[in-house]
C-alpha cells in the first residue's frame, strides 16, 4: 500500500473507461519570436533516424516536395547508437507468427495484436530492402544474413551489422541514399533546425511546423514551414532522466508538440531501463555506454557481487528473459545486497571472440578502464527507449488530421508495456513506409488539401535551460525504474513547483525549447505513472508490486483541451489471442 495518502491530484475514477484526471495544465506554445520566413512543402519529416530517413525516401518518389529536417547533423540520433541489431523472422526455421508470440509476451498484455502482425509479416521485406538500398549485415560463411538472439526471443531472428554497429552501418546506408538524391529539387535537407511547434488550422488540422534554423541567408532563425502532411520522426527522451543510453538530441521535443497541439499521447508510462549499462560511478549523467543484450545472446550472463547468477531459476529465459524482467530482477538485488551495481561476466567468450563479433563495446570499455576479455564488467540499469508515445493508427496516422508519428516517438501500440529487443529499429522501418504510402494515397485523393494556419492563440511557456537538471533529478527519483505513489507525487510536485515559476526570465532558444519539452513530458509521464497501480512492463511500482489483470489491462491516453487542461483516459486493451508466458 501507498506510505502516504495519495496526494489529492486524481479525481476519484467516473468509470473504468473514462476518467477525469489530474488538473495538469500544459500550454499550447513554447515562447518563441514570431516566424520571420515561410517555406512550402508537400509533406514535411521531422528527424533523420531510421523512420525519418526511411520515410522522406519513400515519399520523395510519390509526392513533389519533401522537407526533411533534422535538429543537429543527419546521423545524430539514437539510430546510429543501436548495437544489438534489427529483428525480423529471415531463418528458415522461424515464422512471423513465433516474432509475434515473442513480441505479445514482452509486451504484458498491452500490444495491439494488429500492429503486432504488421510489424512482423512487413519487416522481413523491409529488412531485405534494407540490405537492397546498400546496408551491409554480417554474414555466415554461407553468405547468410547472420543472425543472434536477444532477451524474450525464441528464435535467432536478430541481423547485425559491424558486429555490434548496426544501427551505424543503417544510418550510413540511409545518408548514403538521401546523398544520392539531394540535388534533385523535389526533396530539401536541412540539419541545425529545430521544430518548435505544430501548427493547426481552424479545424484543428496539422499544416505545418514553427522551426528554428541555426543558418545562413533567409533561412535563419524562427520561420514557418506548411505541408499538407507533417511526420514526426523525433525518437525518444531519454534526456528526462538523468542517465540514459540515449543521445543529447533526444528530448522528446515531437511528442511534447503534438500533446500541446491536442494529439493523443498514450502509454507514457512504460519506460524502458535496459538492465545492463555499463556503470560508471555514481552521479554519473547523460548519456551511458550500453552493454548490449546480444553480449548474453552470445552467453555472457549477470552475477551480483558474490558471484551468484541469481537470474537463474527467476524466468526460463535466465538472462535472456524480456527486458523488464531481467532490469526488476537486478534493481531487486541491489536492493537487497545495499549495492549500486551487479555484474556482467563475457569473461569466459574469449578475447578473440568479444573483439570481432563487439568490436565498439569491447573498445568502448576499454577507453573507461575495463576489459571484458579479463574484468567483471559492473552494470546497472539506466533509460533506454519509450515504448509510448504519439498514439497512432496502422498508417501511423494521429488523433489529429495530417499529422503522422513515426519511430520511437510514436505510439503504434507494438511494444505494449515493454518492447522486445530489436524491435524499434523495425518498428521505425515498416511503420515509415506504411505513412510514406498513405500520404502519397490521400494526398492523390484529396483528402490532405492545403490548409492555412489560423491564429496563434492560447498561452505560451518557457523553462530556462538552467532547470533541466531539476527536472531529470525529480524523473529519476519520483518517476524512474521504481516507482511509488509517494515518489510520483513528489515528482510532480517538483515538476508543478517548477510550472509556477515567475514566467519572463528564460531566453527563448534551443536549451530553453528543449529543457520546457522535458519539463512538459515530465509532467505528464509521472501523472500516468502515479495513476496505474500495478507493476506491468516497464512500468514498476514498489506499492503495487503485482500485475493486475482484473483492473490494469488498459492503456491510458493524454489529451490536452483547448482550455489547457489535459486529461487522462483509459480503454481496454483486450489480452492477444494465444500469447504463451515463455
Ligand atoms: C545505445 C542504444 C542502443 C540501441 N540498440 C538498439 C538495437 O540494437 N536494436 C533496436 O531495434 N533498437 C535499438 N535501440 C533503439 C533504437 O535505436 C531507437 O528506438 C531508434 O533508432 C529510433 O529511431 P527514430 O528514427 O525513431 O529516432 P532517432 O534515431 O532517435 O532519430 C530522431 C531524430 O529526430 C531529430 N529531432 C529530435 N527532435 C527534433 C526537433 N525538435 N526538430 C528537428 N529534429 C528533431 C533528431 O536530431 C534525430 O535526427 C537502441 C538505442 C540506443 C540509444
Amino acid at each position: 500500500m501507498p506510505t502516504t495518502p495519495a496526494p489529492a491530484l486524481v479525481s476519484p475514477p467516473a468509470s473504468p473507461s473514462a476518467r477525469a484526471a489530474a488538473p495538469l495544465r500544459l500550454p499550447r506554445w513554447l515562447s518563441a519570436p514570431s516566424p520571420g520566413w515561410s517555406v512550402e512543402a508537400d509533406a514535411i519529416v521531422v528527424g533523420s533516424g531510421i523512420a525519418g530517413l526511411t520515410c522522406a525516401l519513400r515519399l520523395r518518389e510519390r509526392v513533389d516536395t519533401v522537407l526533411l529536417v533534422t535538429k543537429t547533423v543527419l546521423d545524430e540520433g539514437s539510430t546510429a547508437w543501436a548495437q544489438g541489431g534489427i529483428a525480423a523472422a529471415l531463418a528458415p526455421e522461424d515464422s512471423t507468427e513465433e516474432h509475434l508470440q515473442d513480441t505479445l509476451v514482452a509486451g504484458a498484455g498491452l500490444c495491439d495484436e494488429a500492429a503486432v502482425r504488421t510489424l512482423v509479416t512487413e519487416g522481413p521485406d523491409r529488412v531485405r530492402e534494407l540490405v537492397g538500398l546498400g546496408a551491409v549485415f554480417d554474414r555466415d560463411l554461407e553468405g547468410e544474413i547472420k543472425l543472434t538472439r536477444e532477451g524474450g526471443h525464441h528464435r535467432d531472428r536478430i541481423a547485425h551489422a559491424g558486429g555490434d554497429a548496426t544501427g551505424r552501418e543503417i544510418s550510413r546506408a540511409l545518408i548514403a541514399a538521401l546523398h544520392q538524391v539531394m540535388d534533385d529539387p523535389g526533396i530539401e535537407v536541412v540539419e541545425h533546425a529545430l521544430v518548435v511547434d505544430l501548427l493547426t488550422s481552424d479545424d484543428g488540422a496539422v499544416c505545418g511546423v514553427t522551426l528554428h534554423v541555426i543558418g545562413e541567408g533567409q533561412i535563419d532563425g524562427v520561420g514557418a514551414a506548411t505541408a499538407r502532411a507533417v511526420v514526426l520522426a523525433t525518437g525518444g527522451f531519454g534526456q528526462i532522466y538523468a542517465s540514459t543510453t540515449n543521445p543529447p538530441v533526444s528530448t522528446g521535443d515531437g511528442v511534447a508538440a503534438a500533446l500541446r497541439a491536442g494529439a493523443r499521447v498514450t502509454d507514457l508510462e512504460f519506460v524502458q531501463f535496459h538492465p545492463t549499462v555499463l556503470w560508471l560511478g555514481e552521479g554519473s549523467t547523460g548519456q551511458q555506454p550500453l552493454i548490449s543484450e546480444a553480449v548474453r545472446g552470445e552467453g555472457a550472463f549477470v552475477v551480483d557481487r558474490d558471484g551468484v547468477r541469481f537470474l537463474h531459476g527467476l524466468h526460463p529465459l535466465a538472462d535472456l528473459a524480456p527486458r523488464d524482467v531481467v532490469a526488476r530482477a537486478i534493481l531487486n538485488r541491489m536492493s537487497e545486497t545495499g549495492v549500486d551495481h551487479v555484474y556482467l561476466d563475457a569473461r569466459h567468450l574469449g578475447r578473440e571472440f568479444l573483439e570481432q563479433r563487439f568490436p565498439s563495446i569491447v573498445a568502448r570499455c576499454r577507453e573507461l578502464g575495463f576489459d571484458p576479455a579479463t574484468d567483471l564488467l559492473p552494470v546497472a540499469p539506466a533509460q533506454h527507449y519509450a515504448s509510448g508515445g504519439v498514439e497512432t493508427d496502422l498508417h501511423g496516422r494521429t488523433s489529429l488530421d495530417g499529422l503522422y508519428a513515426c519511430g520511437e516517438c510514436s505510439c503504434t501500440g507494438v511494444h505494449g508495456a515493454n518492447r522486445l529487443a530489436s524491435n524499434s529499429l523495425l518498428e521505425g522501418l515498416v511503420f515509415a513506409h506504411r505513412i510514406a504510402d498513405d500520404i502519397t494515397a490521400r494526398a492523390d485523393a484529396g483528402e490532405l488539401p492545403r490548409r492555412g494556419p489560423c491564429a496563434r492563440t492560447g498561452d505560451a511557456e518557457l523553462l530556462d535551460s538552467a532547470h533541466r537538471i531539476e527536472v531529470q533529478r525529480a524523473m529519476t527519483r519520483g518517476s524512474g525504474p521504481v516507482r511509488s505513489a509517494e515518489s510520483t507525487a513528489e515528482a510532480i510536485a517538483s515538476l508543478a513547483a517548477l510550472a509556477a515559476l515567475p514566467r519572463g526570465d528564460a531566453e527563448p532558444g534551443p536549451h530553453a525549447w528543449e529543457t520546457t519539452n522535458l519539463h512538459h513530458l515530465g509532467q505528464a509521464l509521472s501523472l500516468v505513472a502515479h495513476l496505474r497501480e500495478e507493476s506491468r512492463g516497464g512500468h514498476v511500482r514498489s506499492d503495487f508490486p503485482d500485475r493486475d489483470d482484473a483492473r490494469w489491462l488498459t492503456r491510458q491516453t493524454l489529451q490536452r483541451a483547448a482550455d489547457d487542461l489535459t486529461t487522462v483516459s483509459e480503454r481496454p486493451a483486450p489480452a492477444p489471442a494465444g500469447a504463451v508466458e515463455a
